[in-house]
């Protein structure tokens, strides 16, 4: 649940994580709270400042604190850490981090390179409900939900390091489907972006989404100008249920209409799989699909590690079908595969360290839902 003051009581002594709120939340509780320490309100920011934008570890490190306020806001506050468990570094510079949460949980994030920009690739739930075919994640099923400190969180834990790794883009494609967890990504995105924060143009910002409706609608509605990526991954219904389940719920057509709705140009992510989703058929009825919705296209190569019994379209065959599309007016780009010597395909990591766990089944998802 997220915090707002209206909703804090500040007569209960349960400390309140801090990381949880947004901006604007945050800067009233700790306006509040410094009132009511006897301390100056310009002290707020100066907190605050030290949350996200040049974070520290523990409120003892903010040594332009006086000793006594810092540990007061200790007292009443918490910013919990997520334990780095495991870091692997890729020939091509990626590199993956596995985090511990406080209830034992593991989730993952991926730090990639390429020129001046560093695109974090980062988690949102851990586990998955949605059993994507393909996925290691959606195979070892949906644990809980993340909360927002735990999805930003793994932003700031990076700033964190020493040299800190400063994100400029951020992708939701880790763990998870953040649509399905809207009510934590949504505080999550203004965190991301706020410049009182992370400060991260929203345009650098993408959120990945199966086609979960409702979220796409939410997203729309924020003001910011936030990507959408939708995961097609097959260009028929019949071969879609066969890969995404949630296609069930969402189909094509539904999809199709809120991604030609959406106001800004949306990006389709089409994972290769050889010899299921690669046919000329295929390239043809995906460029019909790109063209109604005027969608960039990704065509992505599977990685080898976490395909679970599917193997890669090879390079040739992928070069084929982007030309096949190109031909039909549809814009497309091919993406390298990163992190191929390391475990970077979402979930793989975490498999690989715990095995896997038995899934939850639908009737336990009470919280996973948009509003
Ligand atoms: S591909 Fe995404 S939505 Fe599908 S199971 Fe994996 S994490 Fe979930």
């Amino acid at each position: 649940m997220i915090a707002t003051p209206l909703q804090i009581d500040t007569s209960v002594s349960e400390p309140l994580n801090v990381l949880d709120l947004t901006p604007d939340d945050a800067l009233l509780v700790l306006a509040e709270f410094m009132a009511g320490a006897g301390e100056a309100r310009y002290r707020a920011a100066q907190v605050f400042a030290r949350l996200w934008e040049r974070p520290v570890h523990s409120f003892d490190d903010m040594t332009e604190l006086p000793k006594g306020l810092r540990a007061q806001l200790a007292d009443r506050f918490t910013m919990p850490r997520l334990a780095l468990q495991e870091r692997q570094r890729s020939s091509d510079g990626t590199e993956k981090f596995l985090f511990r949460l406080h209830d034992g949980q593991s989730i993952e994030t991926v730090a990639i390179p390429e020129g001046n920009r560093l695109t974090l690739c980062i988690s949102s739930q851990a586990g998955c409900a949605l059993q994507c075919a393909f996925c290691a994640t959606g195979a070892m099923g949906f644990q809980r939900n993340l909360t927002p400190s735990e999805i930003a969180g793994q932003v700031r834990e990076l700033r964190l390091l020493d040299p800190p790794l400063l994100a400029t883009n951020i992708v939701f494609m880790g763990m998870g489907e953040p649509l399905m967890n809207w009510k934590a990504v949504d505080p999550v995105l203004t965190l991301l972006n706020d410049p009182r924060a992370l400060g991260i143009g929203a345009r650098h910002i993408t959120v990945s989404t199966v086609g979960v409706l409702p979220g796409i609608e939410a997203l729309a509605a924020r003001k910011e100008q936030f990507r959408l990526a939708i995961s097609i991954h097959a260009p028929s219904d019949a071969l879609r249920r066969s890969l995404m389940p949630v296609n069930v719920k969402y189909p094509l057509a539904d999809v199709m209409q809120a991604a030609a709705a959406f106001d800004r140009r949306v990006t389709f992510e089409y994972v290769m799989l050889d010899g299921v989703n690669d046919q000329p058929e295929h390239a043809a009825m995906l460029s019909t699909l790109a063209r109604e919705c005027r969608a960039f296209v990704n065509l992505i190569p599977l990685h080898p590690g976490g395909s679970l019994g599917f193997t890669p379209t090879p390079g040739p065959k992928i070069a084929a079908f982007a030309r096949a599309m190109r031909a039909r007016g549809v814009e497309v780009a091919v993406r390298k595969s990163r992190g191929l010597d390391i475990a970077a395909a979402c979930g793989q990591l975490r498999t690989e360290r715990l095995g896997r766990r038995l899934p939850v089944v639908t009737e336990q998802h009470d919280d996973v839902h948009v509003p």
